[in-house]
């Protein structure tokens, strides 16, 4: 059966690593699910492998012709976000579990969509370490920083609406206890 696995939590969690060790290193068949944005490409990334970069026009068509199972603009900050129905599909099809990293209103949305979707919050062990890995990041401006630190803020109390919570305060940890979660999910379907 195909099964939905949202991950998410605030910026700085640590979301993008573990998708990439999750992918490799899952008991469970996952597939990615490429999501839909209007913020422009970075260097490195490829449309079709990072994203679908659309055009602000081409999001909103897409929107209105319901081809988006959620959608969000995300930190406030202009830029839509969306994850593509089709990208269910392909998963089923591969016989895979889809695996959506999004943002915290994206989950909401799935979740209550999908009430059966493992949904998993990742959080640090306290909010200063979130400051901490924004800054060392060192890719936002202050402005940009504090208001993703009161975003954070915000989703922390959202915590509990998921159906596990992973705190990733050691990188491995957390990755194992991911794979444990999704192997005992697999022997309920
Ligand atoms: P970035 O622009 O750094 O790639 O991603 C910024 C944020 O957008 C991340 O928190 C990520 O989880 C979120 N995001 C990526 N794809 C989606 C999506 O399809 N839907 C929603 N709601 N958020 C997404």
């Amino acid at each position: 059966m195909h099964r939905i696995v949202v991950l998410s939590g605030p910026s700085g969690s640590g979301k993008t690593t573990i998708v990439k060790r999750l992918l490799a290193e899952s008991p469970i068949p996952l597939r990615m699910s490429v999501s839909a944005t209007t913020r422009p490409m970075r260097v490195g990334e490829e449309n079709g492998r990072d994203y679908y970069f659309l055009s602000p026009e081409e999001f909103e068509s897409r929107r209105v012709a319901g081809e988006f199972l959620e959608y969000a603009e995300v930190h406030k900050s202009g830029y839509w976000y969306g994850t593509l129905v089709s990208e269910m599909g392909r998963a089923h099809s591969e016989g895979k579990w889809s695996l959506l990293e999004v943002d915290v209103q994206g989950a909401m949305s799935v979740m209550e969509r999908f009430p059966d979707a493992i949904s998993i919050f990742l959080m640090t062990p306290d909010v200063q370490e979130y400051e901490r890995r924004l800054r060392s990041r060192g890719t936002e401006s202050e402005a940009i920083l504090q208001r993703r630190l009161q975003t954070a803020i915000e989703e922390l109390k959202l915590a509990d609406s998921y159906r596990y919570r992973v705190v990733n305060d050691n990188l491995d940890h957390a990755v194992s206890e991911i794979c444990r979660v999704l192997a005992a999910e697999a022997k309920h379907v």
